[in-house]
Parts: structure tokens; C-alpha cells; sequence
């Protein structure tokens, strides 16, 4: 196998609980518990030069995790013995079935690719993000071209196989191609995800319920900008009335929380998130500095205000009046701040 995991880099909070063990949770003190997120990412994006003409290709997405995030690294093309160069491969619809051929060589590495995938990923360990190429027939995870037949015309579009592997084995991890996160909104759900991802996995590693119910103090006004049913449901799962073992509660949250945190919280929500939490402000506030953050909600609300401009305001107040409800909420920053640049590609997020 050839993962490839180098070693973390030394300055480690990325905005995760510490490592400590809790009385009566069955795991001792000093057991491991992730400091940071775990990154899985295209081998060719910066990483090695693996691509079927020899070439790598840089990411600044990439580049500027590296300080915050521990990468793993593979070439699922390599991985099934193509080589470096290789004749490309391209995927068909062929009996109604998806196959990836190499053209060139009139392969069908379709089962190999498959199972090639299959066994990697089961086999490495905790992931809570991917950053896979786009366009690629393994890697492309929605924007590959799909071929009518060998020579034939493009069909359809998709992901790639190993892509498609990606998203069935991590449902609770972010995915996305390094093309997309050009995109000032679909960069920000992305670290958003593989963060909290990251901070779960931290919780379910303390094993007792206190880090979960901390957890879901912690996220609320995040988890709430997703609706409010799905909060009161992870709630419910929190107050664990059948007092059922917290193992079994973590996997339960697990399973509500990554269909939840697939797609971005839609404005209309986050609005009343914003409203919320400016309700516990509003009695320190003068009228002008209400009314001037009434218009920043509408201008978010029209997409002409990224959402990190009222975050950065409302930060500043709740420092300044000291709301501990608040203060703790990772809805106003749910990673650290280094990561956030305001450039947009201007693509559409896919909502
Ligand atoms: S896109 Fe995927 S399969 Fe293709 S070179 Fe990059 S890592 Fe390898």
C-alpha cells in the first residue's frame, strides 16, 4: 500500500479540544486523541509527479493547509500499477454498466481500480477531509466526462471510481476537487466540515458523553445555521433517554451529522443564526451599530457581503461584552482564521 503519511508538523491546535482522558470513560489519560485534521489528498496536487504525462500540479489550497492539517497522499493510478507515464484512462457507459478502459492498451481495469480503492481506504485509518483532482476518471469526484463507447462521444458526467469509493467509506468527511475550491462558498463549507469532522472525531475519541454533549454545546449556533429540526435531533441523540452506551450515542450522531453537513447551510438559516446571536448583544448596542448590522444581515442576505464580514463584527462585539453563550461557539469560527481568504473564482456553488 502506498500511503504515504509524513510526519505532523510542530505547531498543532487547529482548533481542537486537548488531549486528556476523563474519569469513568474507560479511556486512560495521555490516550491518543487527533490534534489536528487528517487530509487525504491527490498525489499529483503538489505531491508527486504521477500524472499519466509525468507532471505534478500545484494547489495554493493546498499549500497553505500545510501548517494546519496532516496529509496522506496517494495515486490510486500508480497504486494499481499503470506507471509513470502512462496512456490515459477515461470512463464508458457500457451495458448500462460504468467501466474504466485504457484505450491504448484496450484495458478494463475497472474491477482492479475498485477493489484497489476498496481495500485502501478501509485500510487507512481516521480521514476527516479529501482534496481530490478534478476531472480525472479516478479522482474527479462529480465533473468527469462519461464516454457513449470507446471512441464515442461524451455521454453524461460523474465521478471518478475511486472517487465514488471516497464518498460511500467517509460520509461524515469533506470532499471536494482542488477546481471548486476556488470558490469563496464552497471553500468555506469545506473547512467548515472537515474541521467540525475533525473535532468529532476528537469528542468520539475521549469516548464519554461530556465531550459529546460539549461538542454539541460548542456547535449549536453552527449546527442550527444547517435548520432547526436537525438540531433538536442531534439533541435528542445527545440526551440519550434510553441511557444507551456512549459508543453507540457517537455512532448515532455520526450517522445524523454527515448527511447534515453535506450541503452548505443556506442563508435563510444562517440568517437566523446571525439574528440570534445578535439578540444577546443588542442591549450594549447603540441604535446606529443596530441598524448598521440589520443592513450587513441584508446585504449577506443578497450575496453581496461574504458571510465572514458579519462574523468578524459580531466577534468583536461578543469580545467586547464578554458572552460566554457565545463566546464558546464555533459557529464564528469554525477554523482557524489563517485560512481565510476572501478570493473568489466566481463559480456557482452546487447547492
Ligand atoms: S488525478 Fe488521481 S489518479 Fe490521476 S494522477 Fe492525480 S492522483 Fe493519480
Amino acid at each position: 500500500m502506498d500511503l504515504q503519511r509524513p510526519s505532523p508538523a510542530k505547531s498543532d491546535e487547529a482548533g481542537l479540544p486537548p488531549a486528556h482522558g476523563i474519569p469513568g470513560s474507560g479511556r486512560a489519560a495521555g490516550e491518543t486523541v487527533p490534534r489536528r485534521p487528517v487530509v487525504a489528498v491527490s498525489e499529483c496536487l503538489g505531491f508527486g509527479a504521477v500524472r499519466y504525462n509525468g507532471q505534478i500540479l500545484q494547489s495554493r489550497f493546498v499549500e497553505g493547509l500545510r501548517n494546519h492539517v496532516e496529509f496522506v497522499h496517494t495515486c490510486p493510478e500508480v497504486g494499481i500499477g499503470l506507471g509513470v507515464p502512462r496512456e490515459p484512462v477515461r470512463l464508458v457507459e457500457r451495458d448500462g454498466s460504468l467501466r474504466m478502459l485504457q484505450p491504448a492498451t484496450s484495458r478494463d481495469v475497472t474491477g482492479e481500480m475498485e477493489s484497489w480503492s476498496r481495500d485502501f481506504l478501509t485500510g487507512m485509518g481516521a480521514v476527516d477531509g479529501f482534496i481530490l483532482k478534478s476531472r480525472s476518471p479516478t479522482c474527479g469526484i462529480g465533473d468527469v466526462k462519461v464516454y457513449a463507447s470507446e471512441g464515442g462521444p461524451v455521454k453524461s458526467k460523474g465521478a471518478g471510481l475511486f472517487a465514488r469509493e471516497v464518498m460511500e467509506c467517509f460520509p461524515l468527511a469533506a470532499v471536494e476537487d482542488e477546481g471548486r475550491l476556488t470558490n469563496l462558498k464552497i471553500r468555506h463549507h469545506f473547512l467548515t466540515v472537515l474541521f467540525t469532522a475533525a473535532r468529532f472525531r476528537a469528542a468520539r475519541a475521549i469516548g464519554a458523553l461530556s465531550a459529546l454533549v460539549r461538542f454539541q454545546t460548542e456547535h449549536k449556533l453552527l449546527l442550527m445555521g444547517y435548520g432547526q429540526e436537525p438540531l433538536r435531533r442531534l439533541g435528542r441523540i445527545v440526551a440519550n433517554p434510553r441511557r444507551a452506551p456512549a459508543g453507540e450515542v457517537f455512532t448515532c450522531y455520526a450517522e445524523a451529522l454527515g448527511p447534515l453537513l453535506r450541503k452548505p447551510a443556506q442563508p435563510g438559516p444562517v440568517v437566523n443564526v446571525l439574528q440570534h446571536a445578535f439578540g444577546y448583544l443588542t442591549d450594549d448596542l447603540s441604535g446606529k451599530e443596530r441598524r448598521y448590522f440589520l443592513e450587513l444581515v441584508e446585504e449577506y442576505r443578497d450575496e453581496r457581503l461574504p458571510l465572514a464580514a458579519l462574523l468578524a463584527v459580531l466577534g468583536a462585539w461578543i469580545i467586547r461584552e464578554g458572552v460566554p453563550y457565545l463566546e464558546v461557539q464555533r459557529f464564528f469560527e469554525p477554523y482557524p482564521r489563517e485560512l481565510l481568504e476572501l478570493t473568489d473564482s466566481g463559480l456557482r456553488t452546487r447547492i
